[in-house]
């Protein structure tokens, strides 16, 4: 009594417990039972860009991933913690998340690696490290950012002053990475009110659609053989072993409008 005011819980009015309870952007909490339905993965920005008002928005998130996104997932990718389903544009965080994403939802992303240790090599460096992720959400409104995968190797070499090493992504990283671009210039709604007010009111056109497929930022970085080799790379990366498929119709399709669209506009 006293010292400890008692909290209750925003949305079910039970007791928030001081160690459990998840206090959220508008100062209200949540108990333990009602948070626990957001994955680890984004817990901490949900709680930050969310007020109690929002969380019936997520229970109506989390049935819609229950009942529609995760009878149909069936993983086709992965690559450390994010499992992806390239057929039906969805993809999960990690093995335990309770939620499924939609790439329909996907804001803004980034990867990078953060090499940890350089061994020298006679020809090239090794460098070990980790491949990051960060990954914005309209629905629910959250963002990842975290360690994807730990222990990735590529290698590396001296800049021409000698004093730094420079690398490039991982193999890894670079075909994860450029399944994200793609999916999400396939699934992403440009009608999405969200992303539109996130994007401060402007709406991503097809060239710059085009432009982030083929991961460059602006259309004078751009010659007629760096499209060329970037999609043959494209190409290459979303034809497996096994044969092509439907859906490889479908991302070649995707890679060759944007192809044309941009070898129109240099
Ligand atoms: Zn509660």
């Amino acid at each position: 009594m006293g010292l400890f005011k008692e909290i209750s819980c925003a949305h079910c009015g039970n007791k928030a417990g001081m160690l459990s309870r998840l206090k959220l952007k508008d100062g209200n909490y949540l108990c333990w039972d009602c948070q626990k339905i957001i994955p680890d993965s984004i817990r901490d920005s949900w709680a930050a860009l969310n007020g109690a008002e929002n969380y019936q928005g997520l229970l109506d998130y989390k049935k819609k991933s229950d009942s529609e996104y995760k009878p149909q997932f069936n993983g086709t990718f992965s690559y450390g913690e994010i499992e992806i389903d390239e057929n039906h544009g969805l993809f999960r965080i990690e093995y335990d998340d309770t939620l499924i994403y939609s790439f329909a939802n996907v804001v803004d992303f980034d990867f990078g690696f953060v090499a940890e240790t350089v061994k020298e090599g006679i020809f090239k460096d090794k460098v070990k490290g980790k491949s990051i992720g960060y990954i914005v959400l309209s629905n629910p409104f959250a963002s990842y950012s975290g360690t994807i995968k730990n222990r990735e190797k590529t290698k590396g070499n001296l800049n021409f002053l000698k004093t730094k090493v420079v690398y490039d992504h991982p193999d890894g990283l670079l075909a994860f990475e450029e399944k994200f671009i793609v999916l999400y210039c396939m699934f992403n709604r440009t009608d999405n009110s969200f992303s539109s007010q996130y994007a401060g009111g402007q709406q991503r056109t097809e060239l710059d659609k085009a432009l982030s497929l083929f991961m460059v930022d602006d259309i004078t970085e751009l010659t007629i053989e760096k499209l060329n080799n970037i999609r043959r790379r494209l190409m290459k990366s979303f034809h497996p072993d096994n044969g092509p498929g439907e859906i490889d119709e479908k991302y070649a399709k995707k890679i060759n409008q944007a192809y044309d669209l941009l070898f129109e506009a240099l």
